[in-house]
């Protein structure tokens, strides 16, 4: 049997009518850059979140790298970033001139530790960025606390987390504006790249909208030094179209994750912790184990792809390596990097894959 990561396919395949129409449409009102398409999917997209402002932009990225700006933040300042996470949190942060300070995880959430937080924080300090990895919401409440005894910005990295909820809000709401990426691969993806800046800040929106079109507040008043990255309409319609199933599919990998964990009950390693307060929207199914590589090789023998999120901490990695940090300063992460490994998951996944899976992978460990 072949079961692939992810099976992007198998999702157009099921909502094929729809999208193929939503094409037609913006393809007949040549609406590409902005436009009602993009205006259309803001206003959903705000009202699925429950926020005043959404703004569109070209990616998750920029989605940071822009909110950083509008709130500004920039050279000499610092921002704290987890050191397990997808490189745009930091990297971001490296390009408006700030410089990201790393925090080590949870073992059990892979989320920034807040407890890590107060003894980095400098007279520099302007923010943090939790990020809610893999589907699951960081300790907001913890987070949210250091940051007001110091006097912090928050920005959710959302990128992993679309409808994911921490006690009974949804992810995205939770601090003073948060980023989205809507990368195909993601719970949420485009048909290319896309992503969204929200807030209930009226001053932020409007400094974040216009930033990221060329610093315009009407077509040729440039207020500001801006950049281009913009929503485009096909995409938008897209994101529309998919909006709308967005709690369906976080339901069906919820269940998914379910079947993996009964299945590996019995079997040495360790299943996702999910938090009580919390609703893991599962944007990746992710075990330790030992011998980790040894047994994705195998898995991929049997037809069973698998990955590594992520192979090393950030500050380890050839990009940072010029900050010199020693490796003792992040023990749960490279801990961690050493034994993750993320199962097949999608909305579109079956019984029959993920009980393949799981037998491949007890069969594996226990020769
Ligand atoms: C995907 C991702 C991003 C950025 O997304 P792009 O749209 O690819 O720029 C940012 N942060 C995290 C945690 C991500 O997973």
């Amino acid at each position: 049997m072949r079961v692939p990561f992810a099976d992007l396919k198998a999702q157009y395949d099921s909502i094929k009518k729809e999208i193929d129409h939503a094409f037609g449409q913006v393809l007949a009102s040549s609406s590409f850059i902005g436009g009602k398409f993009v205006a259309a999917f803001e206003q959903e997209f705000a009202a699925y979140l429950g926020t005043k402002h959404c703004i569109g932009c070209a990616n998750g990225t920029d989605a940071i790298e822009i909110l950083l700006h509008a709130f500004g933040i920039g050279e000499g300042d610092e921002v704290i970033v987890p050191a397990l996470t997808w490189i745009s949190t930091a990297e971001a942060v490296n390009n408006t001139g700030a410089t990201p300070v790393f925090i080590d995880i949870h073992p059990d959430t892979y989320t920034i530790d807040p407890l890590l937080i107060a003894g980095k924080i400098t007279a520099r300090t302007k923010a943090i960025i939790p990020v809610h990895l893999f589907g699951q919401a960081a300790d907001m409440e913890e987070i949210t606390r250091v940051a007001h005894q110091h006097n912090l910005i928050v920005i959710e990295d959302c990128a992993q987390s679309h409808g994911a909820l921490y006690k009974n809000k949804i992810t995205g709401t939770l601090a003073h504006a948060a980023t989205f990426s809507f990368y195909p691969g993601k719970n949420l993806g485009a048909y290319g790249d896309a992503g969204a800046m929200v807030t209930n800040d009226d001053r932020i929106a409007e400094k974040a909208r216009m930033i990221a079109n060329h610093g315009q507040k009407e077509k040729h008043d440039h207020r500001l030094i801006g950049r281009n990255s913009r929503l485009d309409g096909l995409q938008a319609a897209v994101l529309s179209v998919k909006l709308r199933y967005l709690d369906r599919w976080n339901e069906a990998r919820v269940v998914h994750a379910a079947l993996y964990n009964s299945l590996l009950h019995d079997l040495p390693v360790k299943k996702p912790v999910t938090v009580p307060d919390r609703k893991h929207v599962f944007h990746l199914y992710v075990i330790e184990c030992g011998y980790r590589d040894a047994r994705a090789k195998l898995l991929e023998k049997d037809g069973i792809q698998t990955a590594v999120h992520y192979p090393r901490p950030l500050p380890f990695t050839d990009a940072y390596k010029h900050l010199n940090i020693p490796e003792h300063e992040f023990p749960v992460s490279l801990a961690a990097c050493s034994r993750i490994l993320s199962l097949p998951m999608y909305a579109e996944l079956d019984k029959e894959k993920i009980t393949y899976t799981c037998s491949c992978l007890a069969r594996h460990i226990h020769v």
